[in-house]
Order: structure tokens, then C-alpha cells, then sequence
């Protein structure tokens, strides 16, 4: 699992791949941004969010009543020419 470091004051993230690696980050721009105190807006390491897969955009009932008829004309095509 891979670990974010946000700091609200500078409006920052660093992605690593170890909390250890977070908190090192952390420290250093509290030292090299805030001469080593903690942003009074905050600033916290935290476990990164996997983003959630996103399906097939919803369709709305119209296109899907348009697709159906789109399908039932193609089914009924393909009848015809066959006989
Ligand atoms: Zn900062």
C-alpha cells in the first residue's frame, strides 16, 4: 500500500510507497517550508486511496430505447433477407 503526505498550508501531496518513507517526507518540508513546526493548517501522512474502477457511463432511457430499436430493426432485417 502506497502512502501520501498532505500538507493543508502549502496545499502539497507527496505519494511514497512506505509510511516510514511518508513521515521522512514530512519532516523534511516542515524543516525546508516551516522551520521544523508543524503547519497550524495541518498537515498529516496517510494511507493512499486506490481509486475505485468506474463502469460504463449510465444511459439514459431514451438512447436506451433508441438502441433496443436500433437492435430490433437489425433482427428483423436480417429475418427478411434470409428468407
Ligand atoms: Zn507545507
Amino acid at each position: 500500500m502506497s502512502y501520501r503526505y498532505e500538507c493543508r498550508a502549502c496545499r502539497t501531496v507527496s505519494k511514497t510507497d512506505t509510511e516510514p518513507q511518508a513521515e521522512q517526507v514530512r519532516d523534511l518540508h516542515r524543516a525546508v517550508h516551516h522551520g521544523g513546526m508543524a503547519p497550524m493548517a495541518g498537515d498529516q501522512v496517510r494511507p493512499s486511496r486506490i481509486p475505485v474502477p468506474q463502469g460504463p457511463p449510465p444511459i439514459s432511457g431514451r438512447r436506451a430505447l433508441l438502441l433496443l430499436g436500433l437492435l430490433v430493426a437489425a433482427l428483423l432485417a436480417t429475418r427478411l433477407l434470409s428468407h
